[in-house]
């Protein structure tokens, strides 16, 4: 059997719809899905570790990684940057894994420049009241940073079209589930098996 190359999953969408919690599951369920840790210059929390939940650093670091064309891509997210080491995800994917992303949208949409054949995913929060609640409750963010998100995830909506499916997560393990039917089906495109078919019938589609 062809090794063939993993198949890059970006999941991004308004912060507070929980794109956190649904990768955590996906990793979970899946041995062929691998995650990548992105580098930040935020400070760890209490429950953090380096290399863990990311790869921690100082911004003058950061900068220096930015310099040095380090990042698949990157962005400042509330006042912090964050990014998607290159190298990493090429040897995922190179090896014959897939590799799932938990990026923000303005880092999503830097990878739809750069890679045509990567999947992207909103994860949607089921109303706009909820991501309020969700926000609030989480309790890591002032009013003001909340008010602040909300008014971004209005924005982030009206990117939607540029993503290839959506999900709305009112329940997690729903949400999980979705996240690997689109991968199932993903993989059984045509496009992505031209190879594979052209072994069975002597070069047909070639
Ligand atoms: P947190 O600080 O709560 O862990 O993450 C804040 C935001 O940064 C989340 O929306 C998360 O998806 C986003 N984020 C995490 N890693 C990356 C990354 O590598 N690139 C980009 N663009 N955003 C990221």
């Amino acid at each position: 059997m062809l090794k063939k190359r993993g198949i890059l999953l970006v999941l991004s969408g308004p912060s507070g719809a929980g794109k956190g919690t649904v990768t955590n599951e996906v990793r979970k369920s899946s041995d062929t899905i691998k995650y990548s840790i992105s580098a930040t210059s935020r400070k760890p929390r209490i429950i953090e570790r380096d290399g863990r939940e990311y790869f921690f650093m100082s911004r003058e670091t950061f900068e220096e990684k930015i310099e040095a064309g380090k990042f698949l891509e990157y962005a400042l997210v509330y006042d912090n940057y964050y990014g998607t080491p290159r190298d990493y995800v090429e040897q995922i994917l190179e090896e014959g894994y897939d590799c799932i992303l938990e990026i923000d949208p303005q880092g999503a949409m830097q990878i739809k420049e750069k890679m045509q054949d990567a999947i992207f995913i909103f994860i949607a929060p089921p109303s706009m009241e909820e991501l309020c609640n969700r926000l609030t409750s989480r309790g890591t963010e002032k009013p003001e940073e909340i008010a602040k998100r909300l008014g971004n995830a209005e924005k982030e909506f009206k990117n939607l079209p540029n993503y290839d499916y959506v999900i709305i997560n009112d329940k997690i393990e729903k949400a999980k589930d979705e996240v690997l039917a689109i991968m199932t089906a993903e993989k059984l495109k045509t496009s992505r098996n031209y190879e594979t078919m052209n072994l069975l019938n002597k070069g047909a589609l070639s």
